[in-house]
């Protein structure tokens, strides 16, 4: 599909490059579930109410900036260390990557065309993967699914 020069925006995040259909990517995040509503399973019900806490403001700016809205994740993973859990939330934004890359420390976002093959392929040959990684408290009273790193 053909799309005009005027409707793509070059964005510099997370030491990356990218160049971005604003319009379609909200679009997209505005009629998309809330993790909450799309997944069911425990480690997406523990991550839910903490979402807004676990995810630092300033990388809740940066996705917005690319018309992503963070509490709508397309796949989120876990898995369980000790005490806490390790999430990794992946978002996809209609565009193309120019420069590759990571956040680093402290919020290691990695930034990549395409990303898993679980992700919704909403934006097909188009589409940018922004996934974020994070540590996390367990604060349901049902114990974690344990030895099953979960999946949506
Ligand atoms: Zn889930």
């Amino acid at each position: 599909m053909w799309i005009p020069d005027s409707k793509w925006t070059q964005i510099e995040l997370f030491r990356c490059k990218v160049r971005v259909d604003l319009e379609t990517t909200r679009i997209g995040y505005k009629t998309r579930p809330l993790l909450f509503d799309k997944c069911g399973c425990l480690p997406c019900q523990n991550l839910a109410p903490q979402i807004d806490d676990l995810i630092p403001k300033e990388v809740q700016d940066e996705l917005a900036r690319l018309g992503i809205d963070h509490r709508k994740p397309d796949d989120a993973t876990s898995i369980r260390y000790d005490d806490e859990i390790r999430y990794s939330l992946d978002y996809i934004a209609r565009g193309r990557v120019l420069k590759h890359g990571h956040s680093g420390e402290p919020n290691f976002v990695n930034v990549n065309q395409n990303g898993p093959p679980s992700l919704n392929n909403e934006f097909r040959d188009r589409q940018i993967d922004v996934c974020f990684s994070f540590m996390a408290p367990w604060i349901l009273d049902e114990p974690y699914p344990h030895n099953d790193p979960s999946r949506r």
